[in-house]
């Protein structure tokens, strides 16, 4: 979809508002072990890497009721990563991690966790225990964040962003906008990134709206988590994922109710990119050298 919006603004030299490329529904879900139920909106074949990229996959979890759990745990158990960063965003519930570099945190209601796989970690990923015992809600989302192949061997490295650390931004129409990484407005997010990402954590009222520059080089999108959200002549509503075209230097959204969203954009990683399981590399051998050496523990101990 192509339309006004590549029409160039004569007297600031700038190329307007983005227009929507396309918008998707992700409607079928799986387990992540036996805690988090998700939608994979990418990889997938509507969204191919080369457009989302710095971002190589997301799961969402929309809001999903547990039992009281007495005995056990719900989650996901030790297993590896090499390659890129986890980014973990809880609305509701809790989610207690732990990984073999020796980091551990709960990502509790308006918190993230933003882990640097980097060269190699071990880690676990389950409901908080008083979480698991009490039941409630979760709602959740994860997204793998690429590294560029000369930070793929970065350290691994741990940045547990509380609610309180994120700055909110009240909007004028109505919302706030809680800036997680990149800059908005006045503020600017508390994430540390190898490359430039935004992600912002949006709350429109109705008729509220939003508008910010970004650069046009920047892959956009926006998953609507609650609501019905318009961008450009398009409309968005609950679940729904808009992919923006890179026709702009503006992003523009209107709420058509009370809605909620996360907005992703970065700067494309222009390198090659081989995804197997928990590995993103940039070739096959490097894949057989991440498995080589998780299988001779050059991953570190996986803790008792
Ligand atoms: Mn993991």
């Amino acid at each position: 979809m192509q339309n006004h919006a590549t029409v160039r603004d004569a007297h600031q030299g700038k190329l307007g508002v983005r227009s929507v490329e396309s918008i998707h529904k992700s409607t079928t879900f799986h387990w992540v072990g036996n805690g988090f139920q998700v939608s994979t909106y990418f990889p997938s074949r509507g969204l191919p890497p080369e457009r989302v990229s710095p971002f190589v996959l997301m799961d969402y979890g929309p809001p999903k009721e547990f039992e009281p759990l007495a005995h056990g745990k719900r989650g996901v158990g030790w297993h590896p990563h090499r390659g890129f960063e986890t980014v973990t965003l809880a609305w509701e519930g809790a989610v207690a991690h732990r990984d073999n570099a020796g980091h551990a945190g709960v990502i509790g209601p308006g918190d993230v966790q933003w882990m640097t796989a980097g060269r190699g970690i071990f880690h676990e990923e389950y409901h908080e225990d008083g979480f698991a015992r009490g039941g409630g809600r979760m709602h959740m989302m994860q997204l793998w964040v690429n590294l560029p192949s000369k930070d793929k061997v970065a350290a691994p490295a741990y940045q547990p962003i509380t609610s309180a650390d994120i700055p909110r931004v009240r909007l004028p129409d109505g919302g706030e906008v809680r800036v997680i990484a990149g800059a908005f407005a006045e503020a600017r997010g508390p994430a540390h990134t190898f490359t430039p990402i935004t992600m912002l954590d949006v709350r429109l009222e109705q008729a509220g709206k939003l508008s910010f520059a970004l650069p046009s080089t920047h892959n956009a999108l926006a998953v609507v988590t609650r609501g019905r959200v318009r961008a450009g002549e398009e409309v968005a509503r609950t679940g729904e994922l808009i992919l923006f075209a890179n026709d702009g230097d503006r992003i523009d959204f209107g709420a058509e109710e009370d809605s909620h969203m996360v907005f992703l954009a970065g700067q494309p990683i222009e390198e090659p990119i081989v995804q197997y399981g928990p590995f993103v590399m940039n070739s096959i051998d490097e894949i057989r050298q991440a498995i080589t050496d998780v299988e001779t523990g050059k991953f570190g101990p996986v803790p008792a």
